[in-house]
């Protein structure tokens, strides 16, 4: 059994889906949980109905000023972070490589990717801080571990984040930080189409995941019971990365 007690986690984009489910499970084994995210609304609802102590922080995740101010919110609300789940992202254009804006493709980046680096740097400085190891799990895709002929920049987006994961592995191994990644695969919310997880049809498991699935790959992940896995990116697909 997973017991976060006497922990305090972030987690980013948990308005809905696979955050909100994260933000569920951690409180649920007694975390004190802070739910960032773009959308008021959507965070302060998540943090409403949270079994635990929870605050809801509005913040965009690719500003430099919002993920410092989530940080100190919940430092203020709770003293402490240990946890983070760096999850908040966007899919992007789905237009042919020929036509791609690059306007959409430097936000798809942003979001998506210096998103988690200002995430993943903040939690290194606030582990720091309080001299204290910590977990991080960042919110891949099956997109990071195959490609695809649609959803270019997520794509590339997505495949960065292997080098955030596998550097803050290295950096953080020997001072007691673990970095590891969840890749979903198909997963109806409100960031996958209806025409992408059509198909589901056509994984090993014939079907699409749902966000508690995920989330409880990432509670694992941030658990002492995976203290010897970093560096790991860890899909959750219904095997679909591997045919
Ligand atoms: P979702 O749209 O339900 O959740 C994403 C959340 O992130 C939303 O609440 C949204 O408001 C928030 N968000 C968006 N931009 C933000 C920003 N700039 N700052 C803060 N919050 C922001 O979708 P989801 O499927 O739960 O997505 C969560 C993560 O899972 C994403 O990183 C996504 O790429 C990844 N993922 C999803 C699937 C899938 O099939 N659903 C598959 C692989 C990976």
């Amino acid at each position: 059994m997973i017991d976060f007690r006497d922990r305090v986690a972030v987690v980013t984009g948990a308005g809905s889906g696979i955050g909100a489910a994260t933000a569920h499970l951690l409180s649920a084994a007694g975390a004190d949980v802070v739910v960032v995210d773009i959308d008021a609304c959507a965070a302060e609802r998540t943090a409403d109905d949270l079994p635990g102590r929870a605050i809801a922080v509005t913040a965009d995740v690719s500003r430099e000023e919002d993920v410092d101010r989530y940080l100190e919110a919940a430092v203020e609300a709770f003293g402490a972070v240990h946890l983070h789940h760096l999850n908040a992202g966007i899919a992007g254009p789905a237009d042919p490589l020929p036509d791609l804006d690059v306007a959409d493709f430097d936000r798809v980046l942003a979001v998506n990717l210096r998103g988690p680096f200002l995430g993943l740097r903040a939690a290194f400085r606030q582990y720091r801080r309080q001299d204290t190891g910590g977990a991080v799990v960042i919110t891949a895709s099956i997109a990071s571990l195959r490609g695809s002929h649609d959803l270019l920049p997520y794509q590339i987006s997505k495949h960065g984040l292997l080098g955030a994961v596998r550097g803050g592995a290295m950096y953080g191994g020997p001072i007691g930080v673990r970095v590891n990644a969840v890749a979903p695969g198909l997963v109806p919310t409100g960031l996958a189409s209806d025409d992408l997880l059509q198909r589901g049809r056509t994984v090993p498991q014939r079907r699409t995941g749902t966000p508690d699935e995920v989330a409880n790959a990432v509670a694992y992940l941030l658990s002492d019971a995976a203290s010897y896995v970093n560096g790991e990116v860890l899909a959750v697909d219904g095997g679909a990365a591997s045919v």
